[in-house]
């Protein structure tokens, strides 16, 4: 319990530096508002999901969402879970701007309710990971969102964040536009082990669940280099095989374009 209560504290600080702005439509925050979003633009966690992949999930009597029930799609990793479904546009607005609007002080806000929500899951991991990106995709970007992430959880928590995974092979179209199969396609065998995770449990985290595609080709090789455990852990989920889509408005584009060239 005294874990818990001092997660709850490291949040709270987290939360609250002074003169944040709402992360979405940027009015300013006061104490009462959650996870770095103004009340307008916050999203309640997920209360019922999948038990495996976390999938928010409607209906009260299912357990397991379209995808995992009967077992037909089999996924390397034990479980995942995130706080928010991503289908809410706020929440997309949000991944949207840490992943390719250039706002990696983004994670900041987004890693808070994801700690929150690890320290719900009932799992002791030994250690945090991330999703790497290719090296080349990383100088493009200047970071990786997942690392970030995964280093802010791990401040939150305690637990220690290793490198456990190199992506080895360049992909230019983004996994991001394409469908369940086509997603397998493109990421099979493109990671690599780069760190000892024999006997370990691990956190693995990303930005977005959306096929699974991208967390099971990394548990796969964590799992096959004698990984004790790999629960995923996601700012957002989705529901379907659909991608979602977010094209932010010309304005915005606008704006992005003028940090960028700061
Ligand atoms: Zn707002
Ligand atoms: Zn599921």
């Amino acid at each position: 319990m005294k874990a818990l209560s001092l997660i709850k504290e490291a949040i709270g600080k987290l939360l609250y530096p002074e003169g944040l702005t709402c992360a979405v439509c940027e009015c300013e925050l006061d104490e009462s508002s959650r996870n770095g979003l103004c009340p307008d633009c916050s999203v309640p966690f997920i209360s019922k999901f999948c038990k495996i992949c976390g999938t928010a999930l409607i209906g009260s009597k299912r357990e397991y969402c379209d995808r995992c029930v009967g077992g037909h799609n089999k996924f390397y990793f034990d479980i995942a879970r995130a706080p928010f479904p991503y289908e809410r546009e706020c929440v997309h607005k949000l991944i949207w701007n840490l992943k390719y609007g250039m706002q990696p002080y983004y994670a900041k806000v987004m890693a808070p309710p994801m700690a929150e929500l690890l320290s719900k899951m009932n799992i002791q991991p030994t250690a945090i990971t991330y999703v790497p990106l290719h090296p080349k995709k990383e100088k493009l970007r200047t970071y990786n969102q997942s690392e970030l992430l995964a280093k802010q959880i791990s401040k939150i928590t305690g637990i220690p964040c290793i490198k456990t995974l190199n992506k080895t092979v360049y992909n230019k179209i983004s996994a991001t536009a394409l469908g369940k199969d086509d997603r397998e396609k493109l990421l099979k065998n493109s990671f690599e082990i780069a760190g000892d995770v024999k006997g370990k449990s691990l956190v693995l985290i990303d930005d977005v669940f959306t096929t699974g595609a991208t967390s099971n080709e990394c548990a796969k090789v964590l799992k096959e280099a004698k990984a004790k455990a790999v629960y995923v852990l996601t700012y957002a989920t989705s529901r379907g095989d659909k991608p979602a889509t977010y094209e932010p408005d010309a304005d915005y584009i606008k704006k992005l374009k003028n940090i960028r060239s700061q």
